[in-house]
C-alpha cells in the first residue's frame, strides 16, 4: 500500500462522511416536519402542539402508531421506557 492509495482511500472516506452528514441533517428535518403533524394527536404530552421532545423509534414498528413506528416523549420519558401508543420501551432484549 503506497501513499497514493492511502490518499485516495482517505478522499473516498471524506466523501462518504459528507454524504452521511447530509443524510443525517435531512433525517432531522424530516423528523421535525413529521413531529409537527403528529404532536397534536397527543395533546396530553405536546401541549399547544409543540413537537419538541417527540421522537421516533428507528428500531421498532408499531402497528397502532400513526407513523408506523414507536414514538416517545423525550421530556417526560428520556429513557424511552414507554411508547406513547403501545407502551413498549425502545430498548428490548
Ligand atoms: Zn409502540
Amino acid at each position: 500500500m503506497n501513499d497514493i492509495h492511502i490518499k485516495r482511500a482517505a478522499q473516498r472516506r471524506e466523501r462518504a462522511l459528507s454524504r452521511a452528514l447530509a443524510a443525517e441533517r435531512e433525517l432531522a428535518r424530516q423528523d421535525h416536519e413529521l413531529a409537527k403533524l403528529v404532536a397534536p394527536l397527543f395533546p396530553e404530552h405536546f401541549r399547544d402542539g409543540n413537537p419538541t421532545g417527540l421522537t421516533f423509534s428507528i428500531y421498532h414498528e408499531c402497528e397502532a402508531s400513526p407513523v408506523g413506528v414507536c414514538l416517545y416523549d423525550e421530556y417526560d420519558d428520556p429513557a424511552r421506557d414507554s411508547c406513547l401508543v403501545c407502551g413498549d420501551p425502545e430498548e428490548r432484549k
